[in-house]
């Protein structure tokens, strides 16, 4: 079995530990979001395909869901002693050798395709991780700024989320030269072959959304002609983690599962499934002409994860069928 994923950081990589438990012998493509990338040091930091690419390959800080595991921080304080910043974005020196030695290849030449797969040769996540675009897309969020021009301003989306915790209302998302981008080598032709798609539980805004705005990725998934099933990451009206709820509502959508749904819409989305605790908001999924299951969908362990992605393939048989 061929499935494709579209992930994320934190809610995409632990899921696909789970469908790589629920699903050993698939062949599972994922496509992560580069649209959180940032430039830091003079360093390209990307920090999904990072989360991912830790998390399956046994380096990830477990607690966290982000950065190394026995992480240290000489170099961060190196820098802040010569009053370099920007100090509110978390470096640690293990995670520091892969921006560098990552940096370095973009400097010789290699595409970001190329170089995520050699640094995937070291970590082995036991799937085939592609950006979703070799050409740099960068998600800004309108922020209120009185002093701006129109009192607004744009900012990346890691000083948005890292340095102002979401504290501030969001009035658009906008991933910034998605429009020009193209779908990285592999992409395209991962999805023609693939026997399901998958949303896991990610931001449907600036995880998933961002990786649909490359153009070709939305109508390659719609035109596959297989099931594309996705994992609400709205649970009880509520992001499980992070600030979902406040990028929805910059572009208009409730934070609700069926919203989400809705969201994507039947014309992408063939089975959505929410958690117990949503299992009244199925009827309305299902007469938007998505079929929907209530199941529980908290990743508190593997087993629970692996269920959910058992759960997600059940669908998709039933959508096929
Ligand atoms: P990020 O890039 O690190 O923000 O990660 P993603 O976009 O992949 O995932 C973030 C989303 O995952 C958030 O909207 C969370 O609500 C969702 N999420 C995190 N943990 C869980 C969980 O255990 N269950 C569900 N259903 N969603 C989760
Ligand atoms: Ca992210």
């Amino acid at each position: 079995m061929r499935i494709v994923v579209l992930a994320g950081g934190i809610g995409g990589a632990r899921f696909l530990r789970g469908l790589k438990s629920a699903a050993p012998d698939a062949d599972i493509t994922v496509i992560g979001n580069t649209g959180d990338d940032i430039h830091l040091f003079g360093l390209k930091v990307c920090p999904d395909l990072d989360t991912v690419m830790y998390t399956l390959g046994g380096g990830i800080h477990e607690e966290q869901g982000w950065g190394r595991a026995d992480e240290t921080f000489a170099v961060k304080g190196e820098l802040a002693a010569y009053g370099v910043g920007p100090e509110w974005f978390g470096l640690g020196d293990r995670d520091f050798a892969t921006h560098i030695v990552r940096t370095q290849m973009i400097g010789a030449g290699y595409p970001l395709s190329a170089v995520t797969e050699a640094l995937c040769a070291r970590w082995q996540p036991g799937v085939r991780l592609l950006p979703m675009s070799d050409d740099r897309v960068e998600t800004h969020v309108l922020i209120d700024d009185p002093e701006a021009d129109g009192g607004r301003r744009a900012v990346h989306f890691q000083e948005y989320w890292v340095r102002l915790r979401a504290s501030v209302p969001a009035h658009a998302v906008v991933p910034v030269g998605a429009e020009q981008s193209k779908p990285a080598p592999g992409v395209l032709e991962a999805i023609a072959a693939a026997d399901v798609v998958l949303f896991p539980p990610s931001n449907p805004i600036v995880s998933v959304g961002t990786i649909l705005a490359v153009p070709g990725i939305r109508e390659a998934i719609a035109d596959a002609g297989v099931p594309v099933v996705g994992l609400s990451p709205i649970v009880g009206d509520a992001p499980v983690r992070g600030m979902a709820d406040k990028v929805l509502a910059a572009v208009g959508v409730e934070s609700t599962a069926a919203a989400v749904a809705a969201h994507y819409g039947s014309g992408l989305l063939d089975g959505w499934l929410v958690d117990t605790v949503d299992a009244h908001a199925t009827a309305e999924v299902e007469a938007a002409g998505i079929r929907c299951r209530a199941v529980p969908l908290m990743m508190t362990d593997p087993v629970a994860t692996a269920q959910m992605a058992r759960e997600a393939l059940t669908l998709a048989e039933e959508v096929r069928a």
